[in-house]
C-alpha cells in the first residue's frame, strides 16, 4: 500500500486511486523564461518518482505536465511584466523564440536526469481556448469582475478558498507595494489579462483575441483548464513545488471547483526547496546552478540525481558541492560493484548457491516499504546498500539492484556496463608496466615487482593476480 502526505488533509493517507490501478496526474510545470536550475528539477524529480514508485505497484500512471509559456507575472499579486515577454525584450528575441528555446533546454536536462517523460506535454499557448472556454464557466457562475487591467476572481465568494494553504486571510503580507490596488481582496487573481493600450512599444508578442478584448490568459487557469482537458474534472494526485500551495494551487483549485463544485485533485503532493548557505535556491539571489555549472565542475546529471535521495521531498535540501561529491563517488562505488559481479562469477560463491535464497528478496520487501512510506528514499537508499554489501549470489544481488532501479533510475545497469567498457581499455605505458612487472616476477625479483605495483597504482589503476593472469583495472 502506497502511503502518500496529502497537503489537503495535512496526513499521511493510504493511497487509493480513483479508478483500479490507474492514476491520473498532473504535474506543475516550468515556466520557460531562463534555464531552469537545480532547484527547480527538484520538483520534477520528486514527481518523476512518484510516477516510478506508482509504476512498481502496478499502477498505470496518466501522467500530464504543462509547460508555462505565457501570462507568469514578474509579480505574485499579478502586476509586473510577463516573465516571457521581460526575457524577450532581454535577450532581443520574441517571447515565442525565448518559450522555444527554454523549452529545448529544460527538456534536454529533464532527459539527462532521466525523468519520466509525460504521456501529455501541454503547453498553455496551445490552449487558449479551452482557457477562455473555462473563464467564460467561471463567469457564469458569478465569480468574475472587471477592472481597468482585466478579468479577476473574486475569491471573497467561494466559501473554502485557501483551504491548502497556511496563510491567514486579512493576510497583510500578500498586500505589498506592488500589490494590485484595483482589486477587491488581496488574494484575488487574474483569469485574463487585457493587452496594454497599443503603442509600438508597448505592443505584446503573445496576445489573443476573446470575448472581454484582446488579451493574455493569467497564469492559473491554464493548469485548471488543461488538467481538467486531459486528466478529467477530478483527478488523483496534483504535484509542484511547496510555494505552489500558498497562492498557485489554491487558485487552481479555485477556478475548477467553482465550476465543477467537486475536488479538483484527490491528493497534494508538494515538495520542499533547494537551498544554498541557508537561503531558497532562486535567481533573484543569484545562488542558483544549471545542471551545466554542475557539468563544467566534473558531476553529472546522475550524479545529482542521486544527490536529490538525500533528502526527503519534503524536507529542504540545503545544495553544496561537497554532498554532490560525496553521491558522485557513491554512485560510483555502486558501479564498481556492479562491475565487480560481472567479472566475479558465481563459482567463486559456490557455497552461497546452497543457502535458501529468500534473504534478497526480503530486501527487495525492505526497498518497497520505504519507497511507499510516503517516499522514504533515504531509508530506500540503505536497504540498497545492505543487499549491495550482503553476501547474497551476484547474479541474485544485481537482478534485485536492477528491479530497485526502476524506481531509483541511475541507468545502472548501462553505466557499469560503460564503466566496465572504459576499466577495460588500458593505456599502453599502464600496459608496458604491468608486461615489465610480469617479467620481474618470472626473474622472482619481486621486491621490484612490487615497486612496479606501486607505481601502477599511482597512476590509477589496480592488478590482481588470478589464475587466470593479471587482471588490470581502473581505481
Ligand atoms: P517556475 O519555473 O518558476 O514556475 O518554477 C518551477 C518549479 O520549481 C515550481 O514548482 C517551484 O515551486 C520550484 N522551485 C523554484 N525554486 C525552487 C527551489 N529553490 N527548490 C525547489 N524547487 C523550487
Ligand atoms: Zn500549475
Amino acid at each position: 500500500m502506497v502511503k502518500l502526505y496529502n497537503s489537503l488533509t495535512k496526513n499521511v493517507e493510504d493511497f487509493k486511486s480513483l479508478h483500479p490501478l490507474s492514476v491520473g496526474m498532473y504535474a506543475c510545470g516550468p515556466t520557460v523564461y531562463q534555464f531552469a536550475h537545480i532547484g527547480n528539477f527538484r520538483a520534477y524529480a520528486t514527481a518523476d518518482l512518484l510516477v516510478r514508485v506508482l509504476q512498481y505497484n502496478d499502477y498505470d500512471v496518466n501522467f500530464v505536465m504543462n509547460i508555462t509559456d505565457v501570462g507568469h507575472l514578474v509579480s505574485d499579486a499579478d502586476t509586473g511584466e510577463d516573465k516571457l515577454e521581460k526575457s524577450a525584450k532581454k535577450e532581443g528575441k520574441t517571447a515565442w523564440e525565448v518559450a522555444e528555446f527554454y523549452t529545448d533546454a529544460f527538456l534536454k536536462d529533464y532527459q539527462a536526469l532521466n525523468l519520466t517523460p509525460p504521456a501529455t506535454l501541454c503547453k498553455a499557448t496551445d490552449h487558449i481556448k479551452e482557457q477562455i472556454d473555462l473563464i467564460q464557466r467561471i463567469e457564469e457562475n458569478g465569480f468574475t469582475y472587471t477592472t481597468p487591467d482585466g478579468i479577476y476572481f473574486d475569491t471573497s465568494l467561494l466559501k473554502d478558498y485557501g483551504k491548502l494553504s497556511s496563510f491567514d486571510k486579512t493576510d497583510a503580507g500578500f498586500t505589498r507595494v506592488d500589490a494590485n490596488d484595483q482589486k477587491k481582496n488581496p488574494r484575488d487573481f487574474a483569469l485574463w489579462k487585457f493587452s496594454p493600450k497599443s503603442t509600438p512599444d508597448s505592443k505584446r508578442d503573445m496576445e489573443w483575441n476573446s470575448p472581454w478584448g484582446k488579451g493574455f490568459p493569467g497564469w492559473h487557469i491554464e493548469c485548471s483548464a488543461m488538467s481538467m482537458k486531459y486528466l478529467g474534472e477530478t483527478f488523483d494526485i496534483h504535484t509542484g513545488g511547496v510555494d505552489h500551495k500558498e497562492i498557485h494551487h489554491p487558485n487552481e483549485i479555485a477556478q475548477a471547483e467553482s465550476v465543477t463544485h467537486k475536488p479538483l485533485a484527490k491528493y497534494w503532493l508538494h515538495s520542499s526547496f533547494m537551498l544554498v548557505a541557508g537561503q531558497k535556491m532562486s535567481k533573484s539571489l543569484e545562488n542558483t546552478y544549471t545542471l551545466y555549472d554542475l557539468e563544467k565542475e566534473g558531476f553529472s546529471a546522475l550524479d545529482l540525481r542521486y544527490l536529490y535521495f538525500n533528502a526527503h521531498y519534503r524536507q529542504e535540501m540545503n545544495f553544496t558541492f561537497e554532498a554532490l561529491e560525496a553521491g558522485a563517488n557513491a554512485l560510483k562505488k555502486l558501479r564498481q560493484e556492479i562491475v565487480k559481479w560481472d567479472e566475479a562469477p558465481d563459482e567463486e560463491v559456490e557455497g552461497e548457491r546452497s543457502r535458501p535464497e529468500g534473504t534478497v528478496r526480503e530486501y527487495e520487501k525492505r526497498f518497497l516499504e520505504a519507497v511507499n512510506d510516503d517516499l522514504n528514499m533515504s531509508k530506500a537508499l540503505g536497504v540498497m546498500w545492505e543487499l549491495v554489501k550482503s553476501d547474497n549470489p551476484s547474479s541474485a544481488k544485481s537482478t534485485a539492484l536492477f528491479k530497485m532501479d526502476r524506481i531509483l533510475g541511475l541507468d545502472l545497469k548501462a553505466q557499469s556496463i560503460e564503466m566496465r567498457k572504459e576499466q577495460g581499455v588500458i593505456p599502453g605505458h599502464i600496459q608496458a608496466l604491468v608486461e615489465e612487472r610480469q617479467q620481474m616476477r618470472k626473474e622472482k625479483r619481486f621486491n621490484a615487482a612490487d615497486h612496479i605495483r606501486a607505481q601502477i597504482k599511482r597512476l590509477g589503476y589496480d592488478i590482481e593476480d588470478t589464475v587466470k593472469g593479471v587482471k588490470v583495472r581502473k581505481i
